[in-house]
């Protein structure tokens, strides 16, 4: 007779040889967790971006509109959407009824060609973000994921929304159009749930990626989040928040990163030094370090060194 170990273990072993075969035939393993009632959440990993798990670091949040599913985000290609709206039907038989995307980046928006018959949300600077980087964005992420991006085509959100009080399938939320982490970022709040879905704006347990970031603005844009009060909260990466704790954390890693880099510049110290350096505790256990406090520092060195030490850089 198996005891409940040995069960366990056989049930664990079966898991992992399922997501073993699943990567080998590049099929995206999406597992949406209802976190609030006619809202779902699928967490993506927090390890650093690799082509291993085909690039689904991102969440994704589902909510029950009046005819179907909202989705908001589509993941990093064309599989990974047909992924989604495979799962949709289960969740929701009559499919998807409107997209939104929070942001430019293309993990966030690279699934959207599979619902190119329905409305796709994004900010109008995101839009034409998606216009002007979406070509680089595809190449790079053709590079990284190979296989895993077959036929992915880039589709940039085609309605613009704008912030306050808007109805989406029957669905109320109101709408933020921040920035800081892009150039335009949008979050939702769900009225029926309390749910505030930030989009990239906040990273939970995840270290926040910087390659199209303006720090000071991001923090403004957390001072706005914050007043909101949501009763929780779906960062972009990581886990839900129903502690109050991810926008916090968001705030400290970013503050920390940009005092490391100023008095960086005024030691003399370069790159190397700065990434020989050793994370505080509170950041080193993060998903995704030290490889993304090495990105930011490439990100963002330069410019923080000629602000800091203006004739130094003129020479
Ligand atoms: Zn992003």
């Amino acid at each position: 007779m198996l005891t409940r170990r040995t069960a366990l273990g056989l049930l664990g072993a079966s898991a992992f040889a399922t997501r073993v075969a699943a990567e080998a035939r590049h099929v995206y393993d999406l597992r949406p967790v209802q976190i609030a009632e006619g809202v779902w959440m699928i967490e993506g990993a927090t390890e650093y971006f690799t082509d291993k798990i085909g690039g689904a670091i991102v969440n994704i949040a589902l909510l029950k509109g009046a005819t179907g599913l909202i989705v908001i985000d589509t993941g990093p290609s064309r599989r990974y959407g047909e992924a989604l709206a495979g799962l949709a039907r289960q969740l929701d038989i009559r499919g998807v009824s409107a997209v939104v995307n929070t942001h430019h980046h293309p993990d966030h928006f690279f699934g959207n060609q599979v619902f190119a018959g329905t409305p796709i949300f994004g900010l109008g600077e995101t839009q034409s973000a998606a216009f002007e980087e979406g070509d680089a964005f595809a190449d790079n992420m053709y590079r990284l994921l190979g296989d895993w991006m077959r036929g992915t085509e880039v589709v940039p959100p085609g309605q613009v929304i704008e912030g306050g009080d808007v109805e989406i399938d029957g669905r109320r939320f109101t709408t933020f159009p921040l920035g800081g982490h892009t150039v335009a970022d949008l979050a939702l709040l769900d009225h029926a749930t309390g749910t505030l879905v930030a989009g990239d704006l906040v990273f939970y347990d995840r270290a926040p990626t910087t390659p199209s970031a303006d720090l000071a603005r991001w923090q403004t844009s957390l001072d706005a989040l914050e007043g909101i009060g949501a009763a929780q909260l779906v960062p972009g990466h990581g886990p839900v928040d129903r502690d109050r704790k991810a926008i916090a954390q968001t705030r400290a890693y970013l503050t920390w990163l940009d005092g490391t880099l100023r008095s960086g510049a005024r030691e003399g110290l370069d790159m190397i030094d700065l990434m020989q350096a050793p994370l505080p505790p509170e950041f080193a256990g993060m998903g995704a370090q030290p490889q993304e406090y090495h990105r930011s520092i490439s990100h963002l060195f330069p410019e923080i060194e000629r602000q800091e030490l203006p004739l130094a850089s003129s020479l």
